[in-house]
């Protein structure tokens, strides 16, 4: 068995100089650095409120958790919420449930939005077991994407890049599958609105999130199946001329 650990860093932004910058007591300093001086990851990271990295070398293995504190705002209280569900992934990595990993390529976002599509799956109901109330801080960060998209003019999806449009597949996958109108109140209005902004992804969300309802993704083999399927659609999305950014 390898040495493993886990590693949660809180990463500021300098605004002024418009920088990230890497606490000087944070544990795996060097290893972090490399990470955030690879403009693809720093592309994403900069989008979400945590991440989770596994680095994977000399005979050990290290889990990062990365809060990007930059957004702390947007959570407010919910911190915990944050983190359980960082910690979620990796919970399915040392459980032998594998995900896409980042490679640093340019389309690696796509991989990891379809691994992320089927793993929240499992976070869902493991935070439900453990009692973990992660449905107001789900809601809110909803509800902020609702009042954006609302605020926005017709077909944003055109400027935005694939990586960022697959995001909001795997968004509204989850919303999907965890949410319902008798859950969140503005339930209907997301889809609307979703379906409005993003209408070369309705179809797409619905049949992914029909593919996964009702599998059984804790077993190993039904996961890596639905895994690799949900691999495939995005792929195939992403692909698709007229869904890609100019
Ligand atoms: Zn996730």
């Amino acid at each position: 068995m390898r040495a493993s650990k886990v590693v949660l860093a809180r990463i500021y932004t300098d605004r002024e100089r418009n920088e990230i910058v890497l606490p000087a007591d944070a544990d795996e300093r060097p290893l972090l650095r490399q990470y955030f001086l690879n403009p693809a990851f720093l592309a994403e990271f900069i989008h979400m409120h945590a991440a989770n990295l596994t680095h994977i070398g000399e005979g050990r293995l290290v889990h990062f958790v990365l809060l990007n504190m930059a957004r702390a705002e947007e959570w407010g209280a919910e911190e915990e919420a944050v983190i359980a569900h960082e910690f979620g992934h990796i919970w399915l990595f040392v459980n032998n449930y594998p995900a896409p990993a980042f490679e640093g390529k340019a389309d690696s976002c796509v991989a990891i939005q379809a691994g992320d599509a089927v793993q929240h799956v499992l976070i869902r109901d493991e935070m439900r077991r453990r009692g973990i109330d992660f449905i107001p801080y789900w809601v809110r960060n909803l509800r902020a994407q609702l009042e954006a998209l609302e605020a926005g003019g017709p077909e944003p999806f055109r400027s935005i890049p694939v990586c960022r449009q697959m995001a909001m597949l795997t968004q509204w996958i989850d919303a999907r599958l965890g949410l319902s109108a008798e859950s969140w109140e503005d339930y209907e209005r997301y889809e609307l609105a979703m379906a409005r902004s993003f209408p070369h992804l309705r179809e797409p969300a619905g049949e992914i999130a029909g593919m996964l309802r009702g599998i059984e993704l804790s077993d190993l083999q039904r996961y890596t199946a639905a895994l690799r399927a949900v691999l495939l659609k995005m792929s195939a999305l992403a692909a698709t001329p007229s869904h890609s950014a100019n």
